[in-house]
């Protein structure tokens, strides 16, 4: 994603919503969505009421963020989901929770998808026994998610693990924290994606 040359905790505040993009921060009593619960900017206690399209355009921007994806991608996986079967809604959204670097997030590896993405970035990620540096890479059931063979590589993944410790694992993911390993059981399910989200309007948002 673009580099933000803001704090991304603006981005709860516009959605109004916390979005956890900062990692333990996010749990601690320095949140600044905690604080300030209201849209950033001089009129931002001002009430605003939503057009439609604003509605819709407010939806699309909260899955945006909590993805850490580009306009460029989001509508990619609109379009690719429209072209699949079923509900273009969920399979977009089980395609954004099939990237790499949510993968690395929703195992523990990583305190936040930012974390995660730089995770990747940096090689420290093998798929099936090779090396993957490419954060929109979508893993597919029987993948197997291993660390690089190196103590930094293995030292970070573990402090990131005992860090996040309360954090469930999505029951389409298999963790095996001995050998810092993840195995994908199945695609995800919508009740697996636990965003707060309505899928809906962001389809309405593109196919207007
Ligand atoms: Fe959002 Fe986390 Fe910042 Fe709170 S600390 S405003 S949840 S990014």
């Amino acid at each position: 994603m673009a580099k933000a040359r803001e704090s991304v905790c603006r981005y709860c505040r516009r959605e109004g919503t916390k979005l956890f993009l900062k990692g333990r921060r996010c749990l601690t009593d320095k949140c600044a969505f905690d604080k300030r619960p209201y849209p950033p900017g001089q009129h931002g206690k001002t009430r605003i009421r939503h057009s439609d399209y604003g509605i819709r355009l407010r939806e699309k921007q909260k899955v945006k963020r909590i993805y850490g994806v580009t306009e460029r991608q989001m509508k990619k996986y609109y379009k690719e989901a429209s072209r699949r079967k079923g509900v273009t809604g969920e399979t977009m959204l089980q395609l954004l929770e099939r990237r790499l670097d949510n993968v690395i997030f929703r195992l523990n590896f990583a305190l936040s998808r930012a974390q995660a993405r730089q995770i990747v970035d940096h090689g420290h990620i093998y798929v099936n026994g090779r090396r993957v540096n490419i954060p929109s890479y979508l893993v597919r059931p029987g993948d197997r998610i291993t660390i690089k063979d190196r103590d930094a590589s293995r030292n970070l993944i573990k402090e990131n693990l005992e860090l996040c410790e309360d954090r469930p694992i999505p029951g389409w993911l298999e963790l095996n924290k001995e050998k810092l390993e993840g195995i994908v059981i199945s695609l995800p399910t919508r009740e697996d994606i636990v965003i707060p989200v309505q899928e809906q309007l962001i389809v309405e948002f593109y196919s207007r």
